[in-house]
């Protein structure tokens, strides 16, 4: 089957260090094996909509915000086309024929958007379109024939959701017209999803836990220097605790073995450093600075590249809306022949 790659992302702030690991780095190493037809990101405006309908302007300016971290981040433009939800209205009606698909209980269990119910104080005022975002996330994803969705671990409820949709559409209408859509996750498990810098369970634009990826140097600095770390690691001489600890979760996402030699050469590897922190006799300054200088390493290109984009917005908004149109023409397509096979086609009665 031809490789369809989608992925998106909620304009609700700028990208953070795990965006990047749990799926901006794949879609760098999907973009240059190439071996895909299509991949599309998607801006996903419609969706930040659904818990910010009064807070428009910051849903508004980080559609902008967003396109130039990709761009930053190294997606080539030439090779994955992005593009803005909300200018795809057949995303819209596509979502309103799988409504009928999917029970109110069904999304009521979605583990994800109850996680976020929670997080967000909705108490009994959760927007329907909200608590219905699975289903119109289901609509990007199947408009365009997706195969592969290369995402953290809390997307995975929406990839079964969206299975679910695939299997109910072609059980009622009789007629096999979707591909069934895989998630791709990061290998490294603290990558699926990376936790706060206060050591929340995951690192998230709206729990402003967050180190950016246009963050500057001392800004960097600072967030890592306090980082949570053990709590009962007081003197240097204490064993300390790596589970949980931050600053070693993210070693885990991001440190490799060439990282020792050049920033921290009396270890060979993560496992030594694990080792002597767990014994005791190692310091939270020694491992935060040895993060500090892999961090920066990565995120240095991608602000210098920031900057250059930042003289380019017209450019950019240019491409996004060139997209936008060519999306939709792809997306009717997978409408008419959701019409055809649901025999709502009726516009076939009209005598030209
Ligand atoms: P919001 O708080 O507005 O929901 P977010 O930080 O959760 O923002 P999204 O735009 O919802 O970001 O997520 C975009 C993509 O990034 C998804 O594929 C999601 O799995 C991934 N992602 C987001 N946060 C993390 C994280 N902390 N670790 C790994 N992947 C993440
Ligand atoms: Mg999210």
């Amino acid at each position: 089957m031809e490789k369809i790659i989608l992925t998106g992302d909620r304009p609700t702030g700028n990208l953070h260090i795990g965006h990047y690991v749990g799926s901006i780095a794949n879609r760098l190493k999907l973009q240059e094996m190439g071996d895909y037809k299509k991949f599309y990101i998607m801006i996903a405006d419609m969706q930040a909509l659904t818990d910010n309908a009064n807070n428009i302007d910051k849903v508004k300016n980080n559609i902008i915000q967003v396109a130039i971290d990709y761009l930053s981040a190294g997606i080539n433009p030439n090779k994955v086309d992005i593009f803005i939800q909300s200018q795809v209205p057949e995303l819209s009606e596509i979502t309103m024929y799988f409504m009928n698909l999917v029970t109110v209980a069904r999304l009521n269990r979605n583990p994800t958007v109850k996680e976020e119910i929670k997080q967000k104080d909705f108490n009994a005022s959760i927007p329907a379109g909200f608590l219905c975002y699975p289903i119109s996330q289901a609509s990007d994803i199947l408009a365009f024939g997706t195969t592969l969705v290369p995402v953290g671990d809390d997307q995975l409820p929406m990839l079964e959701q969206t299975r679910e949709i695939v299997r109910s559409f072609h059980n009622v209408y009789g007629k096999e017209i979707f591909p069934m859509p895989n998630a791709l996750l990061p290998d490294r498990q603290a990558c699926r999803r990376l936790v706060g810098i206060d050591g929340a369970a995951k690192m998230s634009k709206s729990l402003g836990n967050c180190i950016f990826l246009k963050d500057e140097p001392e800004v960097v600095k600072q967030k890592i220097m306090n980082a949570y770390t053990d709590p009962n690691h007081i003197k240097i001489s204490d064993p300390g605790k790596v589970e949980g600890n931050v600053v070693f979760e993210y070693l885990d996402a991001f440190c490799k073995d060439e990282h020792f030699k050049l920033y921290l050469p009396e270890y060979a590897n993560l496992d030594e450093l694990k080792e002597h922190y767990r014994r005791g006799g190692l310091g939270d300054v020694k491992i935060k600075l040895f993060l500090n200088n892999i961090i920066q390493e990565i995120l240095e290109p991608i602000r210098q590249k920031r900057k250059k984009l930042e003289n380019n917005i017209d450019e950019i908004y240019e491409m996004l809306f060139e997209n936008s149109k060519k999306a939709s023409q792809v997306a009717s397509q997978t409408l008419q022949k959701m019409k055809e096979a649901m025999g709502i086609d009726y516009y076939k009665f009209l005598k030209k």
